[in-house]
């Protein structure tokens, strides 16, 4: 008697959902917006003057259980000045190839300049074009930003960055030397620090 009316049972489920309203996703269509805390392509962020928080520690990097990070530091110095205090990163790269989107790197980045955007749409036709580097990840520059390299605040530490006292450029600051070009490709997502983890 079991054995009839096990295969009743099944069809009796595959004939119930015959009758429910199917449940279609119309993407790209209709985009449903992600949760708050989503983990998305990452961003590098940027004080309120427009130089970069990354250091060029690593930390990230060596956090990350995919290798997917790759980091290369560098000296700051007062003719060419991309972060505030002693180093930046020169080169940074995060290959989307990699990434399982798990958030360790965030977690060990000490000065919150390495994020999560809620932007998912990664998928591209050529591997080379999943490897982000560092001007396609570095936040956009917001209004009284001006694009690095340039100096810090007159009067400013690198610890008052940090306690929040420098609040835009200062005036009459200017972009330095030759790198300028370079530095200011970086103008592409529009999603900043806020809704981002
Ligand atoms: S989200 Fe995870 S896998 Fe992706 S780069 Fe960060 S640590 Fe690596
Ligand atoms: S993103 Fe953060 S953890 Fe990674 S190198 Fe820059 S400062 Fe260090």
């Amino acid at each position: 008697m079991g054995n009839f009316l096990g295969p009743v049972a099944g069809f009796g489920v595959t004939f119930a959902t015959m009758f429910k309203k199917a449940n279609t996703e119309f993407y790209p269509f209709e985009k449903k917006p992600t949760a708050p805390r989503y983990h998305g392509r990452h961003q590098l962020n940027r004080h309120p003057d427009g130089l970069e928080k990354c250091v060029g520690c690593e930390l990230c990097a060596w956090a990350c259980p995919a290798d997917a990070i790759f980091v290369e530091g560098a000296d700051n110095t007062e003719e060419e000045r991309f972060s505030p205090g002693e180093r930046y990163g020169r080169n940074y790269q995060i290959n989307y190839l990699r990434c399982i989107f798990c958030g360790l790197c965030i977690e060990a980045c000490p000065t919150r300049a390495l994020t999560m955007t809620n932007q998912y749409e990664l998928a591209d036709s050529t591997r080379a074009s999943l490897i982000f580097t560092k001007e396609q990840l570095l936040a956009p520059l917001h209004e009284g930003m001006v694009a690095p390299p340039h100096a810090m605040y007159p009067g400013m530490e690198e610890r008052d960055y940090y306690l929040g006292k420098v609040t835009e450029a200062a005036p009459g600051t200017v972009t330095q030397g030759a790198a300028a070009g370079d530095a200011a490709v970086g103008d592409v997502p529009d999603e900043h620090e806020a809704g981002v983890r």
